[in-house]
């Protein structure tokens, strides 16, 4: 592998940046291996990387049926945090969040990983109450979260109003420092990148359209559009379409599949030095490095595979971010997309084996599990390599919503970013 280093780039670029090599190998795909890993967005890399890396595994695949990172890898607003309220998830948060503080050096690649603090803004006695709970329990666990006053909340993020004249004045706001963002393609092509290096088969343009399994219940392969693949283990990590892969098994997720936009702007000088949250007027915001503004709006209402959704629902995040930062007005909107996000009834994740032999699902990350990447990937990583939960990621089984075990994340944010 290439490694990129200062001596590195200066090489290169006395060469005309002409002895760059592809980051990653392009295959096609072998008869058999030991693990296939279905989905290359950051989940399934990550997990085929840390299998490899911290497993020793070798003989793994993973199959994409797009190109690396198509789907909600790239198509997410990036914010990485960790406050939680619940014991369970925000030690799954908190894993993730340390490997997201050494991603970069340990991965060789440079995943932008920004601790510029996230803001959460509270508009009613409601928030006050739930946003000071969340800080008390984060800080009971050892995670960085703190209150601030308005007024604190202003002077940590000047374009904040904080007049009481607005429909919902801001009464204060949690902040948690350690929080951040980074590029999304820079995790997925990270990722990608080592664990090619490490003997990881990467194939694109390959979509899994079975799952074979034996007399005796246990998988036996995959079949896709490329060809039968035999392998006695299968991850599945892929978002938005976990109920239909899984249905391939016949398992049933409890699982709803809908679109989630986000927006942004036109780019502007640095303007804007946080993430700032509002779960009441439901707006989220934080500045790209090429200077735009990157505006998460709300999920659709109805479900859906279409990777765009309605119109009023960005529109109404425009009006409040309109109104909490009013210098916003004159900046003119670029582009929009949408994303499939798989949510669960009570707004946690499914890390776990599933009820047939050989079979593994990471879903259920609905509108918030880009924070999650590395944290996920390793644990899933250990599930699979095992065949046993990390008691980290215990608790995100499936049979939690027979047994009645939840994990009720719903009230983490309007829409769980
Ligand atoms: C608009 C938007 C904003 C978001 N904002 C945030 C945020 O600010 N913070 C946060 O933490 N999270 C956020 N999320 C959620 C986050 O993006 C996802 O939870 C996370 O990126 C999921 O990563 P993944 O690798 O599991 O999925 P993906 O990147 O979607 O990868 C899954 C892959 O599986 C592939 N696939 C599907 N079916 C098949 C098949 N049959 N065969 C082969 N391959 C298949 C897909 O092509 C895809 O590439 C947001 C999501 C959206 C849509």
């Amino acid at each position: 592998m290439q490694k990129f280093s200062a001596l590195s780039l200066a090489r290169q670029a006395i060469g005309g940046h002409l002895g760059w090599k592809p980051q990653w190998r392009s295959v096609a795909p072998k008869p058999a291996y030991d693990i296939v890993i279905v989905g290359g967005g950051g989940h399934g890399l990550g997990t085929a990387y840390y299998l490899a890396r911290q497993h020793g595994l070798r003989n793994i695949a993973v199959i994409e049926r797009g190109w690396l990172a198509g789907g909600n890898t790239a198509r997410n607003t990036t914010i990485i945090r960790s406050n939680y309220l619940f014991d369970e998830s925000s030690s799954y948060y908190e894993h993730s969040l340390k490997l997201w503080e050494n991603l970069s050096q340990e991965l060789n690649y440079n995943v932008m990983f920004s601790q510029r603090g996230c803001l959460m803004v509270a508009h009613t006695v409601h928030d006050v109450q739930s946003f000071k709970r969340h800080v008390h329990a984060n800080r009971l666990n050892g995670i960085d979260n703190e209150w601030l006053t308005a007024e604190e909340a202003k002077e940590f993020c000047p374009p904040l109003n904080i007049s009481p004249n607005i429909r919902y004045p801001v009464l204060g706001a949690s902040l948690q420092r350690r929080a951040g963002t980074a590029r999304h393609d820079a995790v997925a092509w990270g990722f990608a990148r080592a664990a090619s290096d490490l003997g990881v088969d990467i194939i694109e343009n390959c979509e899994v359209t079975g799952i074979m399994r034996a007399p005796t219940g246990e998988v036996t392969g995959i079949n896709t559009t490329r060809g039968d693949i035999r392998t006695g283990k299968i991850g599945v990590s892929v978002a938005g379409h976990s109920s239909v892969v899984l249905g391939m098994a016949g398992i049933r997720l409890p699982l709803q599949s809908n679109p989630l936009q986000a927006l942004v702007s036109e780019p502007v000088k640095p303007a804007f030095p946080t993430i700032v949250m509002s779960n009441t007027i439901h707006a989220y915001i934080s500045q790209s490095d090429k200077g735009e503004m990157v505006i998460g709006a709300g999920t659709d209402s109805y479900v859906s595979y279409t990777q765009r959704g309605g119109l009023h629902i960005p529109a109404h995040t425009l009006e409040a971010i309109c109104e909490l930062f009013p210098m916003f007005r004159r900046l003119r909107m670029l582009r929009s997309w949408g994303g499939i996000t798989d949510n669960t009834p009570d707004r946690s994740p499914i890390t776990a084996k599933t009820s047939i032999p050989g079979l593994y699902v990471n879903c259920g990350w609905g509108t918030g599990g880009f924070k999650a990447t590395p944290g996920a990937a390793n644990l899933f990583a250990w599930t699979i390599a095992r065949n046993e939960p990390h008691p980290i990621n215990a608790p995100f089984t499936i049979e939690r919503f027979r047994d009645g075990v939840m994990i009720d994340e719903a009230a983490a944010a309007a829409v769980a970013h």
